[in-house]
């Protein structure tokens, strides 16, 4: 089975078979190690979806109440709306206190598997048969594809491994204002954390016409946080600035929660 790497500003990427403890040879994931992802997080017995974060020194994700707020409670405020009448709780940090802080790694780029072999080493939250992990590093260094250094991807959602990365050297890329840096990180998490909750078509059906085929599992909205194309830096401030004002914003749009919805058995 092929392992789908979801970056954000690329249409899609391929491919890779991590061969680690989080997955198993078939590629699903495993399960039964407590250390592991857990269920998938539209497995119907799950009640709660952790988000681990750690970091590297240089690739510190920004938090605290400075310019526009804090912009962990814009993550809040989506995951709350992906989830409302679910029964499913999302908890995530907000202060590097609550995060993870790794060693120095020294890498530049960092493939697939790699990726994979780093959450094994440093995701210390457990997970159990109703609750379902999301870990997220931050990285100071660029994703390799494929022999490749991809320069504009700022973040990746692997398969359904339940791990993201984000990219320091490209987040600082973000955009001129430090409020659009701030946000335009932010935004691309929650876009990672979609990818992971099994949008668009990734593990949660599609209930209306709204998948981008083009662009593999993003929605063709141009409006919503699950399109494809916030394509480099300056679409993803373009982003960033038009529909964030007040750090509260849901960026989904309702194609997207409403498959989330159904997913969940959730009828209006
Ligand atoms: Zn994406
Ligand atoms: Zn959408």
């Amino acid at each position: 089975m092929r392992t789908l790497i979801l970056p954000l500003l690329l249409a899609t990427a391929c491919t890779s078979e991590p061969n680690t403890s989080a997955v198993n040879p078939d590629g699903s994931r495993n399960t039964d190690d407590p250390e592991g992802p857990g269920p998938e997080p539209w497995d119907a017995a799950v009640d709660a979806v952790i988000v681990e974060v750690d970091y590297e020194p240089a690739a510190e994700p920004a938090t605290g109440s400075g310019l526009g707020g804090d912009p962990w409670d814009l993550f809040d405020a989506n995951a709350a709306a992906l989830f409302a009448g679910t029964g499913v709780t999302v908890t995530a940090p907000h202060t590097l206190a609550q995060m993870g802080e790794l060693p120095t790694l020294g890498e530049d780029t960092f493939t697939a598997s790699r990726l994979i072999e780093l959450s094994d080493a440093w995701r210390d939250t457990l997970s159990d048969a109703h609750t379902s992990v999301v870990h997220v590093l931050y990285l100071d260094g660029r994703f390799e594809d494929d022999g490749q250094v991809q320069d504009q991807v700022i973040g990746v959602s692997i398969g359904d491994t339940g791990v993201v990365a984000m990219f320091g050297p490209v987040l600082d890329q973000l955009g001129l204002l430090p409020v659009t840096k701030r946000f335009g990180e932010q935004a691309t998490l929650i876009h990672e954390f979609g990818h992971a909750m099994g949008l668009v078509d990734n593990g949660v059906d599609a209930t209306t016409a709204h998948v981008d085929t083009a662009h593999g599992a993003h929605c063709t909205n141009d409006r919503c946080v699950m399109y494809w194309a916030n394509e480099g830096a300056s679409d993803m401030a373009d982003f960033v600035s038009q529909y964030i004002t007040t750090g509260s914003e849901v960026l989904f749009d309702d194609a997207c929660l409403d498959d989330m919805a159904a997913a969940h058995g959730v009828t209006e």
